[in-house]
């Protein structure tokens, strides 16, 4: 792969950066990232892998977009209200980066068809509203060995997780939920409310740790959870260890 002029010049800042370099921009442009759900944390999380130049970027998002989404999901604007959020989103970011491959997914992922979508890339980065797609994501990802990098935002507050599961002591997210929450399906941001600039807060740094696995720089948050308190500014990296009697645990024997 030979860089063009006009790449050099697009990833110039990045290039420039000793941890990256043109090796490192390659790897970038080589890697592949699955975004499931275009929404407050998808969003920021796709305009700046698209930007950093991810090589092939996927978004699934069945959904259409509505006036309530405008406080936190970007990289929508009203003139894309009833329009669906994953054909909407990747059209932005053909303008923002004409250099990647996209690939739009106009469905609701299921046990069905997430192998279909999901087996072509190699970073799977969960920005989903509901439990029951983050459960199906982190299994799927578990039976598959792939990198999940994860977010949840609800009122002032956030997280993330790093789980790496190509290395067996990865925790998974079943590690710190063990119970499996009754409300499934119950889109937290629509009954707690949100702030929109959490969403940019932690699908940023969601971006920023796929960017640090694909480089293989820096310290990676696997095995850890990030929570952050937007309103007291506080950021607690918080151990997470593998429970003995999880799924993640019985997959690996
Ligand atoms: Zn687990």
């Amino acid at each position: 792969m030979k860089f063009t002029k006009k790449q050099i010049e697009r990833y110039s800042r990045q290039i420039i950066l000793k941890k990256i370099g043109v090796i490192g921009q390659k790897k970038l442009l080589k890697s592949s990232v699955l975004i499931v759900g275009a929404g407050g944390l998808g969003s920021p999380i796709a305009i700046y892998l698209a930007a950093s130049g991810i090589g092939k970027i996927g978004i699934i998002d069945k959904d259409n977009v509505e006036i309530s989404n405008l406080n936190r999901q970007i990289i929508f604007s009203t003139n894309d209200l009833k329009k669906n959020k994953s054909s909407t989103a990747i059209n932005k970011l053909k303008k923002i980066n004409p250099d990647i491959q996209f690939k739009s997914f106009n469905e609701k992922l299921t046990k069905n068809n997430i192998n279909q979508i999901a087996k072509n890339f190699n970073i799977i980065i969960d920005g989903s509203d509901n439990f029951r797609t983050r459960f199906l994501v982190n299994d799927y990802c578990i039976d598959k060995r792939k990198i999940l990098i994860s977010g949840a935002i609800s009122k002032f507050d956030g997280q993330v997780y790093t789980f790496n599961f190509s290395k067996k002591k990865s925790p998974c997210l079943r590690c710190f939920i063990p119970n499996m929450p009754t409300n499934l399906d119950v889109d937290n941001c629509e009954y707690d409310g949100i702030l929109g600039t959490l969403g940019g807060i932690i699908g940023t740094i969601q971006a920023n740790e796929v960017i640090k696995e694909i480089l293989n720089v820096g310290n990676t948050l696997c095995g850890y959870i990030l929570i952050i308190d937007g309103l007291k500014l506080t950021f607690r990296k918080v151990k997470l260890n593998k429970r003995s009697d999880c799924y993640c645990n019985e997959k690996k024997k």
